[in-house]
């Protein structure tokens, strides 16, 4: 039996329990800033124990962090845009926000643009890039309208598998993928740098009716933070879940099992529901996302670029 020196191990401990490390230098990175369902954590109305026990999630939103330009960038307005706001303020206090990218109308996902209005922030031309029936949806009902007509947010042109260039090296792509679509096409975006990129894809239908596939998505990320909405088919009593379809998570490991395990360790699962059981740390179903070499994403987490 190996005998490891017990300084040895109590070092390898606080590694182990460490927040993530800043990437280094003035490189650019992505930053966590909330891993919840559209509803967030608590969820209203819901009285089980995963939302009266304290506990709060923020919803699922990306940051993109570019220290040498001072500047950072924000994928979805959550209904939790002003602690997320906070929470930019402490992590790149020399940095203001430059601009907001939408993926779709639901509400988790841009309702949190009110708060540039001037009832609150009054920002003024702040850049929101969205796609053509999203911009038109922003641009025709109230009181979305109202930011457009007092140019609170200046609405910027997305492309599907066009690139924004936001600095030397960092682009900031969308591309299609099917959802619900009542309001807004949906989009995923691609975060890259020439030194690596970051996939954001928190909502989808199911990954079978994508024509593309998602594992080569993968293949092609450092990082993919993907749709991990429901754990299973199991997870929302009287609800039909016909009606609100996701690639369970379970279904994505099935797909993933074939992969590298590099490669598997790329996928953080992101946008999980309240009542998804793998928010809770140990639980079973956390520990079988682990055991495939994916993870939970968390709130706090960067991405070097
Ligand atoms: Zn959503
Ligand atoms: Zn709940
Ligand atoms: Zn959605």
């Amino acid at each position: 039996m190996t005998r490891v020196p017990l300084a040895a191990l109590a070092a390898l401990l606080v590694l182990a329990s460490a927040a993530p490390p800043r990437p280094a230098g003035a490189a650019p990175y992505t930053f966590v800033l909330g891993i919840a369902q559209d509803g967030g954590i608590p969820q209203a109305g819901c009285r089980l124990s995963c939302c009266t026990s304290g506990r709060h999630e923020r919803v699922a939103r990306l940051a993109i962090v570019d220290p040498a330009s001072r500047r950072w960038w924000l994928i979805d307005a959550t209904p939790d845009f002003p602690s997320q706001l906070a929470a930019m303020a402490r992590e790149a206090p020399a940095c203001s926000l430059a601009g907001i990218f939408l993926t779709h109308a639901h509400i988790g996902h841009y309702t949190g643009l009110v708060h540039l209005g001037r009832e609150v922030m009054g920002s003024r031309g702040m850049p929101v890039w969205a796609m053509p029936r999203m911009r038109e949806f922003l641009a025709t009902n109230g009181p979305w309208s109202q930011l457009v007509t007092l140019r609170n947010i200046e609405l910027g042109s997305l492309a599907a598998d066009s690139a924004i260039t936001l600095g030397d090296s960092l682009h900031v792509t969308p591309f299609r993928v099917p959802h619900r679509d009542e309001y807004s096409e949906t989009v995923g975006f691609r975060i890259a740098s020439s030194r690596g990129s970051v996939t954001f894809l928190p909502d989808i239908d199911k990954w079978e009716r994508w024509n593309r596939r998602i594992e080569e998505v993968v293949n092609g990320s450092s990082v993919a933070y993907l749709d991990g909405t429901f754990f299973d088919g199991a997870e929302l009593s009287g609800r039909d879940m016909s009606e609100i379809p996701h690639p369970f998570i379970t279904e994505s490991l099935d797909r993933f099992a074939t992969l590298p395990a590099a490669t598997r360790a790329r996928v953080r699962f992101i946008h999980l529901n309240h009542t998804n059981p793998a928010l809770v740390k140990s639980s079973p179903e956390r520990l079988r996302i682990e055991r495939s070499g994916a993870r939970v994403a968390a709130a706090g987490e960067r991405v070097g670029l």
